[in-house]
């Protein structure tokens, strides 16, 4: 129906009818839409969706007939997305426990292996309790407002994802856009920040980006010295960074100095969908009463809990698939920096190769695509 609706409106065909005044406005929008995805398609970045015919992995069909196409760019950095040991583990999900729960979790929507997920979630970073969300976006979205007020401050690296940004719009403290890694203006900011009851450092543990770690030690030796405490979004790092491959903190040795860790079921656990917050027990039990993604939208489906529960299993189970990750990335870093290409960041699998030009990239993506 809403299609319907927003359809006609952008055809313009209301005449006739008393909305018909509308018509106008609809032809203005309809203008205004072409005009910029013209100007999109103009800078040479549109984003076009390629459609995968085959499961996620390092081989994949593509519809319309690529077939065995390597694929270096998904975020499955483990391959746990088409493991046959998740994939039994979602269909068991699946069976025993139904498609979904058609009711947010406080309703009528926690089962037993939401409860279940959440204590292995806590238990792998070894933090006190966690809270599953529908994908970590949420759980972006739901922290900060939760958690600060305008008697706050957040102090938050400029180049943190665009989830953690909307989250801090979201709530009501004081915000602080440091440099990006910039511990000069990081400890600048947080003396300015003082005045404040609560000081909260907010960084990605890596950023997706370029593909950098952000200086976690020096982060929580200013957060000490200033009397804040430090979140991090580990979506890059959770399941192959640290020896146990425990994220960020554990690379950098300050597990126990990270206050917070938000992080996603839809990349190397799993690859399926949610996010979380993990960290003191408090936290999540106010996040359970105030999180409006959490309180307001539909608890994780059974497979998609099936699928992270399995991963999280096998990563505790032992250290081996983490490890894999690091020899991978360096012998790709090395072969493709000797082969002349640029790559920015430094030890992690997130490799960006720098043309230097959004639209030679382009060009270059579809070219490497027709060679497979
Ligand atoms: N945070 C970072 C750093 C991400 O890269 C992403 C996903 O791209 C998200 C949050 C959102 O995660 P999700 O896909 O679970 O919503």
């Amino acid at each position: 129906m809403w299609r319907g609706a927003v359809g006609r409106l952008l055809r313009g065909s209301v005449a006739g009818s008393p909305r018909a005044a509308s018509g106008s406005a609809a032809a203005q929008l309809r203008r205004r839409l072409e005009s910029e995805l013209e100007d999109i398609r103009g800078a040479g970045t549109w984003k076009s969706e390629r459609i995968i015919a085959s499961r996620q992995g390092p081989h994949l069909h593509l519809e319309g007939g690529g077939a065995g196409i390597l694929n270096f760019c998904a975020n499955n950095y483990l391959g746990l997305s088409s493991h046959p040991e998740v994939i039994r583990a979602s269909v068991e999900a699946l069976e025993k426990f139904g498609a979904g729960l058609s009711s947010v979790r406080f309703i009528c929507g926690t089962q037993s292996i939401h409860k279940d997920l959440e204590e292995k979630i806590a238990r792998f970073h070894q933090r006190e309790d966690a809270i599953l969300y529908a994908s970590c976006f949420d759980a972006n979205a739901g922290i900060f407002e939760a958690l600060l007020t305008p008697e706050d401050a957040v102090l938050s690296d400029e180049l943190n994802h665009a989830s953690i940004i909307d989250g801090i719009r979201l709530c009501k403290a004081n915000k602080y856009r440091y440099k990006h890694m910039d511990m000069q203006d990081l400890e600048a900011k947080l003396q300015d920040a003082q005045k404040h009851r609560l000081r909260l450092v907010a960084t990605d543990g890596a950023f997706s980006m370029d593909g950098d770690i952000a200086p976690l030690r020096e982060i929580c030796q200013l957060a000490q010295k200033y009397d804040a405490l430090v979140f991090i979004d580990e979506c890059h790092a959770t399941g192959f960074l640290g020896p146990n491959g425990r994220g960020t903190d554990e690379l950098l040795g300050v597990m126990d100095k990270v206050a917070i860790i938000n992080s996603t079921l839809g990349k190397a656990l799993g690859g399926a969908a949610g996010g979380y917050t993990t960290g003191p027990k408090p936290l999540i039990d106010l996040l359970r009463q105030r999180s409006r993604p959490y309180l307001f939208s539909n608890s994780l489906p059974p497979a998609v809990v099936g699928c992270a529960s399995k991963a999280l299993d096998l990563l505790m189970e032992s250290n081996a698939i983490a490890q894999s990750m690091a020899a991978k990335t360096q012998r790709f870093r090395s072969k493709m920096t000797a082969a002349g290409f640029t790559i920015s960041g430094k030890d992690h699998p997130i490799c960006p190769v720098m043309l230097g030009d959004a639209r030679l990239a382009a060009v270059m993506a579809e070219d490497m695509l027709n060679r497979g």
